[in-house]
């Protein structure tokens, strides 16, 4: 990711995330409440200074959250370390950082204990069970404790002219069954209410190189003051991602850049909204009442992996064929030998069969085929490593191909291919809407 250094400093408020468990620091498990949290603080405006991993040492805790405090941070959010054991001593540090006592909330204690008590307690000894739930019932004094999502309640914390701190626990769905109870809370409501809103406005290229969009900046640069909106750009599965969000003050700055951004590379453009390729291609399938099978070869299903992800995606996905083997491509697929033996089966000619015999199989409007070399081994001259064609038929008779060199390695060829296929079938959806006439419904 890279930002746009020169539009100058942020006057967004700082947030700062902090991540506990020494499964974390060990690499036990991978940690899937930074991203998500960073997320939901850069939506609400906030300029997430740093995500911070520590282990379960109380030290360590106390050292990461100084360091976000002198950071600047106004908010630093917490994850993990809210259970019964020993080892879960988040609460305490904050409070002790927040400089008051942990008092027991009594309502907090009678909520844990009911339900705990749901919980099957054979062999459990009673004492250790309500010390358990009285430890997790302590809440700094002068936080605001949220109802638990499993056993462990979360907690804001307001500091004596320092940050605020949410305190929410690690296990993902509770951290996230939390989050919106802790945003309702008056200190969080109070914070939110002095962050400028960020309107954030994302741009959704392929085929666009993060070099042609710094250049279009830079001529962008030269017609109008665009040094009030700071602007991202991130790749992403193959995509090119433009972020803009004006600092308070620049919003038409920003409504001119994105409009002249979407302009100059329309061509490459996929969405202006930042609506993801998958819910493009999903909607315009639908809208066209059409239905899709796949023939994979070099990418063993996963394209039919990508397009079942979707809920709801019965509607429009036929039905997919794995032909990793020529037999396969002949039998399943119907494609001629000689058509193999003549071209090769990495070839445009077999793509188009497969997209032909895909469709034809499955009884679908549109059919893909792809057929390309992985890697690392089975390259030629002609047909290196990364060679990979693409072809998606319809019934209609619109035909679309394409040959591409892809960059990386076995995975990387596959997941580019898979990208591939899914802008071109996106190609083949919008081109059979607009020579389609508009249904009775839609004039
Ligand atoms: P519990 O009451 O479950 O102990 P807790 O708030 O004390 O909740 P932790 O003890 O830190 O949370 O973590 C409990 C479990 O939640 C971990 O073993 C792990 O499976 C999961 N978990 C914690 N933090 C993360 C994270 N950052 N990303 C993904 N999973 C996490
Ligand atoms: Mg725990």
């Amino acid at each position: 990711m890279a930002g746009d250094e020169a539009a100058g400093s942020s006057t967004r408020p700082r947030a700062a995330v902090l991540l506990t468990g020494s499964e974390l620091v060990t690499g036990v498990i991978a940690d899937a409440n930074g991203p998500w949290l960073a997320r939901e603080l850069t939506a609400r405006g906030f300029e997430v200074a740093h995500l911070q991993l520590v282990g379960d040492r109380p030290g360590d805790l106390e050292a990461a959250l100084r360091y976000a405090a002198t950071a600047g941070s106004a908010l630093i959010v917490t994850s993990g370390g809210l259970g019964p054991t020993a080892d879960d001593l988040t609460g305490e540090v904050v409070a002790e950082f927040a400089g008051v006592d942990l008092v027991l909330d009594e309502a907090m204690r009678e909520r844990i204990a009911g339900i705990v008590a749901a919980f099957p307690r054979a062999g459990r000894d009673p004492s250790a069970l309500d010390a358990a739930v009285r430890k997790q019932a302590l809440v700094p004094r002068g936080a605001v404790a949220l109802n638990p999502a499993g056993t462990a309640p979360g907690l804001v914390v307001p500091t004596d002219a320092g940050p605020l701190v949410v305190v929410l626990p690690g296990p993902p769905r509770e951290l996230r069954a939390l989050w919106p109870a802790a945003l309702e809370t008056a200190p969080m409501r109070t914070l939110l209410a002095a962050v400028p809103p960020a309107a954030v406005r994302l741009l959704r290229y392929y085929g666009l190189s993060e070099a042609e969009i710094a250049a279009t900046l830079r001529a962008l640069e030269e017609s109008r003051d665009i040094g009030g909106v700071e602007v991202t750009t991130c790749l992403r599965r193959s995509e090119l991602e433009v972020d803009l969000r004006p600092r308070p003050g620049a919003e038409d700055a920003a409504t001119w850049l994105a409009g002249q951004l979407a302009e100059r590379h329309a061509d490459r453009l996929v969405s202006a909204d930042g609506t993801s390729t998958d819910e493009l291609l999903a909607g315009a399938l639908l809208a066209a009442d059409l239905t899709v099978g796949t023939a994979e070869s070099c990418t063993g299903g996963l394209l039919a992996g990508r397009l079942t992800d979707r809920p709801g995606s019965s509607l429009y996905v036929a039905g997919g064929v794995v032909s990793y083997s020529n037999e396969a491509k002949v039998r399943l697929l119907g494609v001629p030998a000689g058509l193999i033996d003549a071209h090769g089966a990495v070839s445009p000619e077999v793509a188009r069969a497969m997209a032909d015999g895909a469709r034809a199989a499955l009884e679908a409007e549109l059919g893909i085929g792809i057929t390309g070399v992985a890697g690392p081994d089975g390259g030629t001259p002609t047909k290196p490593v990364g060679f990979v064609c693409l072809c998606v038929t319809t019934s209609s008779g619109i035909v679309l191909a394409r040959d591409l060199r892809l960059p990386g390695n076995r995975a990387d060829v596959r997941d580019r291919s898979v990208d591939a296929g899914m802008h071109l079938l996106l190609r083949a959806a919008r081109s059979v809407l607009a020579s389609s006439p508009p249904s009775p419904a839609a004039s």
